[in-house]
């Protein structure tokens, strides 16, 4: 066999295309590959498909493609272009690569399996391409996926906020929590950043909303009942926001305390922060005895540690009469606790009851996405961190994006 036949063979090239050379460069380790076509064939235009004759040929570029053993393959032709009446002078398509594109197709799926499986760092050793060519296959595979991707109604909906980076940066995550995929990514978290995917959605879409799972934030709550039918009943407070507004309260308690009892020189209570932030059966086998030496004393810590641990019973009702009944007990002993941080926070619950309870209808949190944002945060750390806040979302979308990401 030929070179060239081996060549129209590997590359898949049909007619009118043919292999016309090959030529091997052994000193920079490269075959070249030059495809040719027929005399006297018609093209399609690529946007009307109207059969035209040649006009003539675009400069000849040159693509990228896989390996021929440790060889690098590039792929050289001239792009027929043809005079369409309607859209002018164009250049047509070829078989082999999407539209200005500097791979083929076939070296853009093997590329998109290596950035799967591996940061852009080592994709970029492991393909030998740049740091800029790796974004852009991974950009383009995220536009053409997003292009794909059909509009559908999602029941259930999780609104997150993400921490970018040091100064207070955030990213709003809105996630499909059935399918464990990321659905939106807006800068902020600010009502337009939330409303700014309300507002892409169709009204079939925004009525097939049955339940939002999202922090005790405000301007979440605001976008919500702005634009989802009947919010009210569908908005629920995520339970591990609320139980850590909670813990928050608890540890607020201690900090107090522990400078009243060191202020008569006590040190009761040195060292004992991360052990009140634990929930009862977290609370490490090592330090154990300790804490429940501590929690045999007489304590304000050790009284607003039980309320708190006391209201994760809350999320255990099946009925919501008697979650209602429940949390109307916890509230009167939090409110008359005589601890100003737990009634201050079972104010703030107090004011939030009504969607904490839509738990009951709709037993949804954020951390469904749990998989998902331990995800994210393996993303975030390839990769300097993301200074780049454009990459950060392209890699968020590619990853966990649930698209389908492969050139045709
Ligand atoms: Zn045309």
């Amino acid at each position: 066999m030929q070179d060239t036949a081996l060549y129209q063979h590997l590359l898949g090239l049909k007619a009118p295309w043919t292999v016309g050379r090959v030529a091997l460069n052994i000193k920079e380790q490269c075959v070249e590959v030059w495809a040719e076509h027929a005399e006297r064939v018609l093209w399609a235009c690529p946007t009307c498909a109207r059969e035209l004759p040649l006009y003539d040929h675009a400069e000849s570029r040159t693509w990228r493609h896989l390996d021929s053993c440790q060889y690098q393959t590039h792929l050289h032709a001239r792009i027929p272009r043809v005079d369409c009446g309607e859209h002018g002078v164009v250049q047509v398509r070829v078989p082999w690569a999407a539209p200005r594109a500097r791979f083929t197709r076939l070296f853009e799926r093997l590329a998109l399996d290596v950035l799967q499986q591996c940061d852009v760092t080592g994709a970029t050793k492991i393909l030998r391409i740049s740091w800029d060519e790796a974004w852009g296959l991974l950009a383009r595979a995220v536009k053409r996926g997003q292009q794909r991707k059909r509009a559908k109604a999602i029941r259930q909906i999780g609104v997150d906020e993400k921490a970018v980076a040091k100064g207070h940066r955030y990213l709003t995550l809105v996630c499909d929590l059935e399918e464990g995929t990321v659905e939106h990514i807006a800068e902020d978290r600010k009502q337009e950043s939330l409303a700014e995917y309300y507002r892409r959605l169709a009204p079939e879409q925004l009525q097939g909303i049955e339940a939002v799972a999202m922090d005790m934030w405000p301007p979440y709550v605001q976008a919500t009942r702005t634009w989802v039918p009947e919010a009210a009943r569908k908005i629920v407070f995520d339970r591990f926001h609320v139980m850590s507004y909670l813990g928050k309260a608890v540890d607020t308690v201690r900090k107090q305390e522990h400078r009243e009892l060191l202020a008569v020189g006590d040190r009761t209570l040195t060292g004992s922060k991360y052990l009140w932030l634990y929930s009862q059966e977290n609370v490490p086998q090592t330090r154990r005895e300790e804490f429940d030496a501590l929690r045999c004393k007489v304590l304000k810590v050790g009284r607003a540690w039980g309320l708190k641990e006391a209201f994760r019973h809350l999320w255990e009702y099946v009925y919501p009469a008697s979650g209602w009944k429940f949390w109307k007990r916890w509230y009167f002993w939090a409110t008359h606790s005589r601890l100003v941080p737990m009634r201050k926070a079972a104010q703030t619950v107090w004011r939030h009851i009504d969607n904490i309870l839509t738990y009951f209808q709709h037993p949804v949190t954020n951390a469904m996405s749990e998989g998902l944002n331990s995800k994210i945060q393996k993303i975030k750390h390839m990769a300097c961190g993301y200074r780049n806040i454009e990459n950060f979302k392209t890699a968020i979308y590619f990853h966990c994006g649930g698209l389908d990401l492969y050139p045709c």
